[in-house]
């Protein structure tokens, strides 16, 4: 049975934790292994390996039990962009003041959520804003609850 094309890929929050983890280890260790996914996600390794074999049936990763798994060209992208918008919200966030620990809560709640066209618009609005130093130092005392 051929796989579906990564298009049809439901891009639920699970998935898009996935690749978002995977690409990271790929980045730091070089190579993304079921176990350390688990760990990652605090995950069982039995349900990550469920979640590989789907990832792999819609094309997004090859995976191959002994030798680990790769992203394929499809996977790759889509999680890079998951990263860059994980990264940008980041940025958003930092520019206001919002306390670190709060800005990876509030980022992997929203950036599930956020339309492509949402996301444009605040990216234009981080560039405005890095010329805008009077205005930030107006803002960023409300992000610590004043
Ligand atoms: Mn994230």
């Amino acid at each position: 049975m051929p796989s579906k094309p990564a298009a049809a890929a439901v891009r639920s929050s699970a998935v898009e934790d996935y690749l978002e983890r995977i690409l990271d280890l790929i980045n730091t260790k070089g190579y993304a292994r079921v176990a350390d996914i688990a760990q990652g996600l605090k995950i069982s390794q039995a349900s990550v390996t469920n979640m590989v074999q789907r990832l792999d049936a819609e094309g997004l990763l090859k995976y191959e039990k002994y030798r680990g798994l790769v992203l394929t060209t499809a996977g790759e992208t889509l999680a890079r962009n998951i990263m860059r918008r994980h990264h940008l919200l980041t940025d958003f966030l930092r520019m206001l003041g919002v306390d670190e620990s709060v800005i990876y809560r509030d980022v992997e709640g929203m950036e599930h959520h956020i339309s492509p066209q949402t996301l444009h618009a605040i990216e234009a609005l981080v560039e405005e804003l890095k010329s805008q130093p009077n205005l930030l130092s107006r803002i960023r005392p409300h992000a610590n609850g004043n």
